[in-house]
């Protein structure tokens, strides 16, 4: 009688160390009040630029123009630094992310669930932020003048609205760009999409081989992680003196005027960020019986720290360890859901870009229609997923979606100054939305073991680590 052997999945003998452990130095941010810090800066940033600012009349121009530069520079710095951080930190996450996963038939429950989830919450911000623009009509109080000094003679015409929405026949090219054919290309101008599904292919692609083969990249892909997380850690250092300088730079430009003008628009967009927040809390209550108040004390130090740092890429350790720790949620959907998340779920920049493109389109009289509505909406669906977990990206990717609906990009001169401070409010509400597709996707998706037994092989999987100095472990006794 021949005995047959049973060959265990390749992705059930492989355990990446999870990127959880990598958050003790974003706790002690918290714990050192970064958040307070930055409070005190954008405090300050605001009183030197009306200080030196055109309304005091203390100094020239061209003087506060250069003094602006100069006082920026320490932002420039933090912004450049996270922005060369966050491709092999996304990079490297995916993949190990997909790595942790319990087995294959798990990782596609959660792919196609987590995608499908996501597009749907997106979809859904967006129609808040476009009925609430509608609504209050934020483009309506400002006046000629603050666009004058804020835009002068750059008003561009307005463009022809082209509202041809794609065919049928266009999906099956639209579906192949998606692919990068150049994938380092992709990695090099941060194509997020791109990398993403480049991510996802090698990630599947490196757990379907042998875990003697797959080893060697998944420790490559550990060490990413660490330098990345180590760069982040620097950066951190000027966090304060970024926004500091970047907000005295804007305040010093403008003019206080320019910025108490652009009130109704701050409102708008805090307003609809409250509302989509809303929707979460309502969300969790209903999934997990979970109530409000202790939800968002669960997280309140990852939103910190997304609120201080304006990205949604620099917490994902912390907004694993939150998930696990103080959700319940189990590893093997953390950290699949966070790094992906962290890269296309942006709710937040997504409500934001819409009351964005209305508010600039209100401005300027252009028209948007039912057409053009749409347009925007599907465009905006596409930037949000595009757009780079890092500082104030969001409002460089909100000039792609305003040439795609005929809005001119000028207007973004007249947002930038408040771009600040409601990029630190929706990188919050980015990450309190990846935290709540963890809840979600633990009871929707769930597991083969129960959480519980999840969580004390991984705790049992990460003392054998420091036992043995692994950051991998192959084939563990549970395989
Ligand atoms: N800073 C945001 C984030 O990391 C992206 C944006 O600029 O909207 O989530």
């Amino acid at each position: 009688m021949t005995k047959r052997y049973h060959i265990p999945e390749p992705l059930t003998l492989i355990h990446p160390r999870s990127l959880k452990h990598l958050s003790f130095e974003l706790q002690s941010l918290v714990k050192g009040q970064l958040w307070l810090k930055i409070m005190i800066g954008m405090f300050l940033g605001i009183i030197v630029g009306l200080v030196l600012g055109p309304s005091t009349g203390l100094v020239d121009q061209t003087v506060s123009y250069t003094i602006g530069e100069w006082l920026a520079l320490p932002g420039y710095i933090f912004l450049a630094l996270l922005q060369m951080i966050v491709v092999p930190l996304v990079f490297a996450s995916i993949i190990r992310g997909i790595a942790s996963g319990e087995d294959m038939e798990q990782l596609k429950l959660i792919g196609l669930r987590t995608v499908a989830y996501f597009l749907a919450t997106t979809a859904i911000a967006i129609l808040i932020g476009l009925t609430l623009a509608l609504i209050i009509n934020p483009g309506s109080y400002i006046s000629s003048e603050l666009v004058q000094s804020t835009m002068g003679s750059e008003i561009t015409q307005v463009n022809e609205i082209s509202t041809t929405t794609p065919g049928i026949a266009d999906v099956p090219g639209m579906v192949t760009n998606i692919l990068p054919t150049n994938p380092l290309g992709s990695l090099a101008t941060g194509q997020m999409l791109q990398v993403v599904v480049f991510s996802v292919i090698i990630g599947l692609a490196l757990v379907s081989i042998s875990p003697a083969q797959s080893k060697p990249l998944l420790d490559l892909m550990g060490s990413l992680q660490e330098v990345s997380m180590t760069v982040v850690r620097w950066s951190m250092l000027l966090a304060p003196f970024a926004v500091f300088g970047l907000i005295s730079k804007f305040t010093l430009n403008l003019g206080v005027a320019a910025l108490m003008g652009m009130l109704v628009y701050v409102g708008t967009v805090l307003l609809g960020l409250l509302l989509l927040l809303a929707f979460y809390l309502l969300v969790v209550f209903i999934v997990s019986r979970r109530g409000p108040i202790d939800f968002m004390r669960s997280i309140r130090d990852v939103l910190l720290l997304a609120f201080s740092t304006s990205s949604s890429a620099v917490v994902m350790p912390l907004s694993i360890k939150t998930a696990e720790d103080k959700l319940g949620v189990r590893p093997s959907i953390s950290q699949f859901v966070i790094p992906l998340g962290a890269t296309i779920n942006m709710n937040g920049t997504a409500l934001y870009q819409s009351i964005a493109a209305v508010f600039l389109a209100q401005v300027f009289g252009v028209e948007l229609g039912f057409g053009a509505l749409l347009l925007l909406m599907v465009t905006v669906v596409g930037a949000s997923i595009g757009t780079p977990s890092t500082p104030g990206v969001g409002i460089v990717i909100l000039a792609l979606i305003l040439s795609n609906v005929g809005i001119p990009t000028a207007g973004i001169a007249l947002i930038i100054g408040v771009d600040r401070i409601l990029d630190m409010c929706r990188t919050s509400v980015n990450v309190t939305g990846d935290l709540v597709t963890c809840v979600i996707m633990d009871k929707w998706v769930g597991g083969k073991k129960p959480a519980m037994q999840e969580r004390f092989e991984h705790s049992k999987r990460e003392t054998e680590r420091n036992v043995l100095g692994e950051d991998v472990l192959v084939n563990s006794h549970d395989a």
